[in-house]
């Protein structure tokens, strides 16, 4: 069983006159619990099959599946509530509230979702014991980040969805934040994708999907799946 399923996925963007191919045709299947990596370069179609995957976005042309459910042709209401109930996002820059602390940040989101951790149990995950009480403004890049991995996991989505989680980071900080999506894979069996430029953070995926042109032009398995070091 497939967490999910995209057949035929295509995607054009018109702005006026012109028209941008943004996936051209896209084939994918994501198995529950695995980590993913697209990877490509700028433009390739990364955001957009992400967006997708997340609700944010439909495409144009071709079927999405999760699990059972077929998303492409759903309500916006139902998309909306698949969003709330499964996703959790996790973009290049935080995007933490800067006068809330960051526990009141992870709070945002244990108030409202139907299972959530307890926030101080997200930041124990993403190693934040100790900052809980932080303002945003208090906390280096990486732990704000690592407070948005915490807020993301709170409420126990189904996959995380990360776009360039540590394109922000230094080499090292980005490293821990990784930990963390890693952490949440293993001990909370949480499936997810990350879009990157960067071919070291590939060593953490059991797949890589190399996006060009708006095609998923090659997919290596990873027999040798590491820990980010
Ligand atoms: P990547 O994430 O690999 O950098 P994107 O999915 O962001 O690629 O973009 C794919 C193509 O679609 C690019 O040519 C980009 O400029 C274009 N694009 C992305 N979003 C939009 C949009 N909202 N409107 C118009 N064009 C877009
Ligand atoms: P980058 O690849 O530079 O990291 P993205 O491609 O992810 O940035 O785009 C960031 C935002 O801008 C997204 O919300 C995307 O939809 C939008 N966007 C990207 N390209 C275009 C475009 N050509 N026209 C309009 N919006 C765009």
């Amino acid at each position: 069983e497939l967490a999910f399923r995209g057949v035929g996925l295509r995607k054009i963007y018109v702005t006026g006159e012109t028209e941008v191919h943004a996936l051209r045709g896209v084939d994918l299947a994501i198995h529950p619990g695995e980590i993913v990596v697209l990877l490509g370069p700028s433009g390739s179609g990364k955001s957009t099959l992400l967006n997708i995957i997340g609700g944010l976005d439909r495409p144009t042309e071709g079927e999405l599946f999760h699990f059972d459910t077929q998303l492409t042709g759903i309500a916006e209401a139902d998309l909306t509530r698949y969003r709330r109930e499964n996703i959790g996002f996790i973009f290049q820059f935080y995007n933490l509230i800067p006068s809330l602390t960051a526990e009141e940040n992870v709070r945002l989101v244990t108030d409202i979702a139907h299972d959530p951790m307890e926030a101080r149990e997200a930041l124990a995950l993403v190693g934040l014991s100790d900052r809980a009480d932080h303002y945003p403004a208090q906390l280096s890049g990486g732990e704000q980040q690592r407070v948005a991995v915490a807020r993301a996991v709170a409420k126990r989505p189904g996959i995380l969805l990360c776009d360039e989680p540590t394109g922000a980071l230094d080499s090292q900080t980005g490293v821990r934040v990784l930990e963390t999506l890693v952490r949440a894979n293993r001990e909370l069996g949480t499936t997810v994708l990350i879009i990157t430029h960067n071919v070291g953070i590939a060593a953490i995926a059991h797949r890589v999907l190399h996006f060009l042109d708006g095609q998923i032009a090659r997919v290596v398995e990873n027999d040798t799946q590491i820990e980010p070091v």
